[in-house]
């Protein structure tokens, strides 16, 4: 694969990919690996399949992780942005009331947004309790992949490493209190943020990794991830590997579970494919999986079929746009 393209490739190539693989998991997330099976054959799932009335919807962790994009663009300056986010996810809390009082714009008046899609309840009750948790002050002892599935936009915006560090755990500690629910966000922004730098999967993979090792909370999550990228390099992996490790609804397994994923399997349709036919929490294995893909190759790096058919294609390439201009505009 020639790596001809820009930061604003990657950018729209990380959000479509996060949907595409967000919307393939959509239909596997609550299903066994023996039901998948039942359900679309010995190869499990291989294309988009109805969900929440459908094919090609996403879910809550495309939602989220557009409205973290909103919060850095509405954001005045560098100094407000985890206020900015804040503030954003608390309308993404009212697109999912089912209620509309005609006053909200941006993403909240999209009405492809204003969808239940099983909202994460952590993220839900966080938001109604009204207090936005910190890494210092967590708000609850939650480690739910909730932070991690949404915070891609900050490694895709950031201009260095400890900024995307410091913003994805702290976008996370908004809503997830345990270092476990919010260091895995950091590692992965600054995952992305390395992949957007140009780096390799297994640079940006390590970048991640590195973060993590240097925060004397996370022993817990480092763990998860070093024993994902033994998995992930061990020659091979497959849906019984996958459940055999873990399911990905906690932080610290979702992001180990989608590293060794793109390390495992490097032909980008087979690897969302890989990261959506388990027993776990296949949407945000699928998101996050996609969103690192994206971000190391573009959006040409997904079949057209799914390009074109994923909810809301027009919608995530106009955010992409707007993310991309905040990098531009900081030159
Ligand atoms: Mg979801």
């Amino acid at each position: 694969m020639t790596e001809t393209f820009g930061r604003g490739d990657r950018i729209e190539g990380s959000l479509i990919g996060g949907a595409i693989g967000d919307a393939l998991g959509a239909a596997t997330e609550f299903e066994s690996l023996s039901s998948i099976r039942r359900l679309f054959g010995l190869d499990g799932l291989t294309d988009f399949a109805t969900a929440y009335g459908a094919e090609g919807r996403f879910t809550d962790d495309t939602q989220m992780t557009l409205f973290t994009a909103e919060g850095l663009i509405r954001a005045v300056d560098d100094t407000d942005r985890v206020v900015s986010i804040w503030q954003a996810y608390l309308r993404w809390l009212g697109t999912q009331s089912g209620r509309s009082d005609g006053s909200v714009s941006g993403l909240a008046a999209e009405a492809v947004l204003r969808q239940l899609r099983a909202p994460g309840n952590t993220c839900l009750g966080a938001l109604r309790g009204g207090v936005p948790g910190t890494v210092a002050e967590p708000v609850n002892d939650s480690k739910g992949c909730g932070g991690v599935m949404r915070v891609a936009p900050v490694g895709l915006v950031a201009s260095n490493r400890v900024e995307a560090w410091e913003l994805g755990c702290a976008a996370a500690a908004l809503t997830h209190g345990h270092p476990s629910g919010w260091a895995p966000a950091g590692a992965f922004a600054v995952m992305v943020w390395s992949l957007c730098e140009g780096g390799s999967l297994p640079e940006g993979i390590a970048a991640g990794r590195d973060a993590l090792a240097d925060e004397p909370a996370a022993g817990e999550a480092l763990a998860w991830l070093d024993r994902g990228i033994t998995l992930g390099t061990s020659g091979c992996l497959d849906a019984e590997g996958i459940d055999a490790f873990g399911q990905g609804w906690t932080g610290d397994e979702a992001l180990a579970i989608a590293v060794a994923c793109v390390l495992a399997e490097p032909d980008p349709h087979q690897c969302l494919l890989l990261a959506v036919n388990h027993s776990g929490d296949s949407d945000s294995t699928g998101s996050i999986v996609g969103q690192m893909l994206g971000a190391a190759h573009g959006p040409h790096a997904f079949a057209r079929q799914w390009r074109e058919r994923v909810e809301a294609a027009d919608l995530l390439v106009r955010v992409a746009a707007d993310l991309h201009a905040l990098v531009v505009d900081e030159k």
